[in-house]
């Protein structure tokens, strides 16, 4: 068997590494390879990187290194030795190592490195004499023992710092620049001794003892916490981003004086996406100096100092003497910079992110990256860079992250504004809210008639709040998850939610809201990020985000590229409006008991429950019509064109009527009934487990008087409208199906209410219209051959189907999933992303079965996985028609459609062969400006 090789050379011009190479040498091992060899050629100090396959082993080894390593690393720093010529611990010209870490997506400043390697007691004497610098070698020296003490050896950074201030205030001295040769000497003594003191040993003198440890400090980084917690924010995969690798490069210094220095630099603006070179530097120093902010790093463009100066309320004289740009303190380094990142941009075909250092006037390359940008600056780069005809338009698509669309749909708290975050939550539906606090869905709606901005708090939403959330500009839950009622309408309606905040106490009674220490009453203001799950103290203010230039052009390009329909979840012409300016296909979920809550409705659907025969349901069902024909008409005037589909009543009825006492007097009154008789029907309906209860399909089953309404509504708005010459597409959905029988049961009133009405109206042939079924409980997917011989179409709930297939409840998840998820016994919350190993095989199962019978089953989905972009993607794959999410997804899912399409074009199209089946496209939507 071949020897595995481990480590990979660098340097003189060529390299054994590139960058495809990523996986194996991280993105800084990767891209130092590829900078050092032709074409690019750029000036960059040899090395060599230890592969990220010597980080797992390492691991698997219980932290000892594979047989073979250290010959192998021996042998590289022996040619490294020769390229520099000069010898590591040298005592008359020492070559001085960095040793650094990098994965394959970057992690900034999470993991470790160390600077100056090799010196001691001797080399810094060498190094001393031989760049006739002592006052540079000390600190050099000094720095090392500091970043070696305590990067590999976990000596506190504060006992260093201690010492420097002694010395510092003995002598007094301000500034670090100012210490002279012999105070660096000082510094040096005071820090081995306490090194000793702590560490029960001598500071290692053996250059090899140092690398090793050093190489060891960056194995080890890889599991520090600040490192662990960063993959988790980020959602790196562990399984895909496997380790560091270490990367060992000559020492280059930017403290030698004031023709050296060392900055980074971003060729395009990284927050705004402005293609202008920006970057900072400083003179005189080394790489850690610019991060640690102890200096002010100053700008490297004459324009951008410029700005900088303006910004800070600098003179012009003061900033030309005191912070000079690189452009006019060293304009020849500043020419080879700017070559050098049009040269790096160019190749990459992406705006680059470098670390470089000069030397004695020389430009040396440290690293280079693919920048993080922010959402904006993401989309500008990239529509950009299409028109300057460096990269296609599927790049421009492929490149921008779904969910950071987020930051672009919803106001945004200001940036620059302070703000003092009391706790988080979960971040429910993204954007700004800010308001003052209110307890209660009336008072919401009394305050905001006032002319105030409020913020809905509650332990939980139910829907009898939702005029009340309506009303708010954010709402803030003690409990629930993402799929909550407060969640689910928040996102429907693009407004700011923070749910299952667990750490907040709320008071009822005494109106107040206690986190931590800070006690608010009613009344106070507070903010609240959405994107974040951040709860903020008082006021911060907000911008507005625009939706046209950039953003609309990127849209533009992914629609012309994706196969999938976009639709939306909306329940109210309103909602359908703003859909269709986010450029909705035509609503995929109507819930209609959204509509029942609203102002007159909800005595009448009450009077419907009351009831105790058919007859007065009827009576309390026909003032509902009204209400119902009206909604339905709007809608279909929003979609003109486009289909809509609606579904008949789903939840458990106990969810419209009073809980409370006092409610319950008040609807005795309305109704002109006893308290009691109210009271006896509210606990009739008590259910043990209402999610699994009487709701759905087998409501329209007991009920089939409220399916007939709702049928007459819907069909009555419809061939209205179609006489009038608008198209009408309705799709009636039947929820909670788990047996074909309960479908033929609804199909057939729908039908008959459907076939009666478009005879009345004349509209034969005229209006169309589908009957289908959610697929929402397992039976249901398991039997999809069955239910596919009534179905036109499925529409997959993956709310319901998640639940009942992990058998976690949707509103009780806050308590068990967030510790599941740190001990990584779930990967994601499956009600936020669709857990594609088992309830996307029920989904694939469902699509399959069903279009064996009926090639021509339209499919889709409306759980709030169809607006989470792996489960788009995941949707395109299966050959799914479309997928449907709340309005302010809906651009997020257009991306990732797009990005699926050219992600697994093939994959898709071998299933939908399998299926038999050729899909329908709605007409291609544009945002209505
Ligand atoms: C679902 O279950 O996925 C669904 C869309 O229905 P609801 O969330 O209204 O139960
Ligand atoms: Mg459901």
């Amino acid at each position: 068997m071949a020897k595995t090789k481990y480590v990979y050379y660098f340097g003189d011009g060529d390299a054994e590494g590139d960058e495809t190479m990523r996986p194996l040498l991280g993105g800084k091992g990767a891209n130092l390879a590829q900078m050092a060899k032709a074409p690019l050629s750029l000036p960059v100090p040899s090395g060599f990187t230890i592969s990220i396959d010597v980080c797992q082993e390492y691991y698997k080894l219980g932290k000892k290194y594979p047989a073979g390593l250290d010959a192998e690393v021996a042998k590289y720093l022996n040619r490294l030795e020769k390229s520099m010529g000069k010898k590591l611990g040298d005592e008359k010209d020492p070559l001085l190592v960095s040793v650094r870490s990098g994965a394959a997506e970057s992690m900034p400043g999470m993991m470790d490195t160390i600077l100056n390697l090799g010196l001691n007691d001797k080399s810094v004497l060498g190094l001393a004499n031989k760049t006739n610098n002592p006052r540079f070698a000390w600190d050099a020296y000094r720095r090392f023992i500091q970043m070696f003490g305590n990067v590999a050896m976990g000596v506190d950074h504060d006992k260093f710092e201690a010492i420097i201030e002694e010395v510092k205030s003995h002598r007094g001295i301000k500034e670090d620049t100012e210490l002279k040769t012999e105070e660096l000497q000082e510094i040096v003594t005071k820090y081995k001794a306490m090194y000793k003191r702590e560490k029960g040993e001598d500071f290692p003198q053996d250059p090899q003892k140092q690398l090793w440890g050093a190489i060891g400090a960056v194995f080890g980084s890889w599991m520090n916490p600040r490192a662990i917690t960063y993959r988790k924010i980020n959602n790196i995969d562990e399984r895909v981003i496997k380790g560091t690798a270490v990367t060992v490069m000559a020492m280059v210094f930017g403290n030698m004086g004031d023709t050296s220095g060392t900055g980074v630099a971003f060729s395009r603006d990284p927050s705004t996406g402005e293609n202008h070179f920006m970057a900072e530097y400083l003179i005189n120093a080394q790489g850690e100096d610019v991060v640690a902010g102890i200096r002010t790093p100053q700008q490297i463009t004459k324009a951008g100092s410029q700005k900088w100066a303006k910004e800070n309320n600098i003179s012009e004289a003061k900033r030309k003497s005191e912070y000079p740009s690189l452009e006019e303190s060293m304009p020849e380094v500043y020419k080879q910079l700017v070559d050098v990142y049009k040269k790096l941009e160019a190749h990459y075909r992406d705006m680059q992110d470098m670390e470089f250092t000069i030397q004695g006037g020389k430009l040396w390359m440290l690293q280079t990256r693919n920048g993080k940008r922010t959402a904006p600056a993401a989309v500008k780069m990239a529509v950009d860079m299409v028109k300057e005809g460096l990269i296609t338009k599927e790049m421009a698509v492929g490149r921008i992250e779904p969910k950071s669309l987020d930051q672009l749909l919803h106001p945004i708290f200001d940036p620059k504004a302070p703000k003092k975050v009391l706790t988080k939550g979960l971040a429910a539906s993204p954007g700004a809210g800010c308001g003052r606090i209110v307890f209660s869905a009336e008072d919401a709606g009394e305050w905001k008639a006032k002319g105030e901005k409020v913020i809905l708090v509650r332990i939980e939403t139910s829907p009898e709040d939702v005029a009340g959330m309506d009303a708010a500009e954010g709402i803030l839950t003690q409990r629930g998850g993402m799929t909550s009622h407060a969640a689910v309408v928040a996102r429907g309606w693009g407004k700011c939610c923070v749910s299952g905040c667990s750490d907040i106490e709320i008071d009822y009674k005494k109106a107040t809201l206690k986190i931590g220490n800070t006690v608010m009453k009613q009344g106070d203001w507070i903010s609240l990020n959405g994107s974040t799950g951040e709860v903020m103290f008082g006021k911060v203010p907000t911008v507005e985000p625009s939706l046209a230039g950039d953003f609309g052009q990127i849209m533009k390009w992914a629609d012309e590229i994706r196969q999938i329909d976009v639709r939306t979840n909306a329940d109210s012409p309103k909602d359908a409006k703003v859909a269709r300016k986010f450029g909705a296909q035509g609503i995929g979920l109507c819930r209609t008991e959204h509509m029942f809550f609203d102002g007159e409705r909800i005595k009448h659907i009450r009077e419907m429950i009351l009831a105790d025969d058919v007859e007065g349901r009827e009576k309390a069902l026909k003032k509902l019509l009204k209400f119902q024909t009206d909604d339905f008409t709007g809608i279909f005037e929003a979609m003109n064109g486009y289909p809509v589909t609606i579904r008949t009543l789903d939840p458990p009825l106990h969810e419209f009527v009073p809980n409370e006492p006092e409610n319950q007097a008040i609807m005795a009154k309305e109704m002109k009934i006893s308290v009691e008789k109210v009271k006896a029907k509210v606990d009739s309906l008590h259910e043990a487990n209402p999610m699994l209860g009487h709701r759905g399909c087998r409501l329209g089953v007991t009920y089939p008087e409220i399916t007939r309404m709702q049928a007459t509504a819907i069909f009555t708005a419809a061939c209205e409208l179609t006489k009038k010459g608008l198209v009408v597409l309705p799709e009636v959905m039947i929820p909670l199906v788990g047996t074909v029988q309960e479908l033929r049961n609804q199909k057939a009133i729908v039908k008959d209410v459907a076939e009666t009405l478009i005879k009345k109206y004349k509209v034969e042939g005229k209006l169309h219209y589908k009957i289908g079924t959610m697929i929402e409980i397992p039976r249901a997917a398991i039997t999809a051959n069955q239910i596919a011989t009534e179905a036109e179409f499925f529409s997959f709930g993956t709310n319901d189907l998640t639940q009942m297939t992990f058998g976690y409840s949707r509103d009780d998840i806050a308590s068990f999933v967030p510790e599941y998820l740190n001990k990584k016994i779930l990967k994601n919350d499956p009600f936020q992303v669709l857990d594609q190993e088992g309830v996307g095989q029920l989904v694939r199962w469902g699509v399959e079965r069903g279009r064996s019978v009926r090639p021509d089953l339209k499919v889709g989905i409306c759980g709030e996985h169809g607006g989470e972009p792996s489960s788009v993607k995941f949707c395109h794959r299966l050959g799914f028609d479309y997928v449907s999410c709340s309005p302010f997804r809906v651009p997020i899912a257009r991306l990732a459609a797009a990005q699926a399409a050219i992600e697994h074009g093939s994959e898709r199209a071998e299933n939908l062969k399998l299926q038999n089946h050729t899909p329908i496209r709605a007409k291609a939507s544009e945002i209505e400006e």
